[in-house]
């Protein structure tokens, strides 16, 4: 049975814009979903098993993507990328530390540009107009959450379909980021705040895979660089932090 909208004469029917947006489970992808969703597109999310040590962040991307009714969500699973890795980076590499403070260790090589070309693949093949990821002002210390990255990453893609987009055949894709407006981790919680509510709590940002408690879900470590962001974001945003850590995170207020 076709739906309202396929009922109506084409001439007539609004266009549908759809975003393919790369979520892993945590505060800042899932706002920026929620926000692409308030903005009045279709949302398609994208989520990497990339060989990560915080498995858990992909059940939390499931989640959200029922909460936030997601038009289709794909785990594409590229876990072969750990081996490849190999001890470049604590996210992936479980012998070293993860640190508290930021680290040239935490930056997975070119992850983000791995992400957006699939999620390109992607979009053109559905006719998606966005690819969003949600690097904030605040991620200017990873190269590959840079605005001028972000530009540079859309034209080489558009580039790399330009016939393509030339004859019809493929949609021009712009790679977006809440960084591009100007938003940071504070202004982006606040938007999925509005929508999600507490529910936003359930997201995951914790480096580790947490801790468990049997038969229960795990909880996030309090003391990787990523909670300690966190919890300054919450506070930042006025907000009731109501994520259950199993450290308290300590920071210097500002
Ligand atoms: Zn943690």
């Amino acid at each position: 049975m076709p739906s309202k909208l396929e009922a109506l004469p084409t001439h007539t029917r609004p266009r549908i814009r759809k975003a393919v947006c790369i979520v892993s489970g945590g505060l800042d992808s899932i706002c920026t979903a929620a926000y692409l969703g308030e903005e009045g597109y279709s949302v398609y999310m994208l989520t990497f098993a990339y060989g990560q040590r915080a498995r858990y962040e992909i059940q939390a991307a499931k989640r959200f993507a029922r909460i936030l009714k997601i038009e289709d969500h794909r785990i594409v699973d590229i876990s072969f990328m750990k081996e490849i890795y190999g001890r470049t980076n604590v996210l992936t590499d479980t012998k070293q530390v993860l640190p508290q403070h930021f680290d040239y260790s935490i930056v997975v090589p070119l992850r983000n540009a791995v992400f957006i070309t699939i999620a390109s693949a992607w979009a053109m093949s559905i006719g998606a107009e966005l690819v969003a990821y949600g690097a904030h002002t605040g991620d200017e210390r990873y190269p590959d959450c840079r605005v001028s990255f972000i530009k540079s990453i859309t034209n080489t893609l558009n580039l790399g379909e330009s016939d393509g987009i030339r004859s019809g055949t493929r949609q021009k894709i712009t790679v977006w980021s809440p960084a591009v407006n100007g938003i940071d981790k504070s202004d982006l919680l606040r938007k999925g705040y509005k929508h999600l509510g507490d529910r936003i709590f359930d997201t995951w940002s914790c480096y580790s895979n947490g801790l468990r408690e049997k038969g229960k879900n795990p909880i996030q470590c309090g003391r990787c660089e990523s909670c300690i962001n966190r919890k300054i974001a919450i506070s930042n945003a006025g907000v009731e932090d109501k994520t259950r850590y199993a450290n308290e995170p300590k920071y210097n207020p500002t």
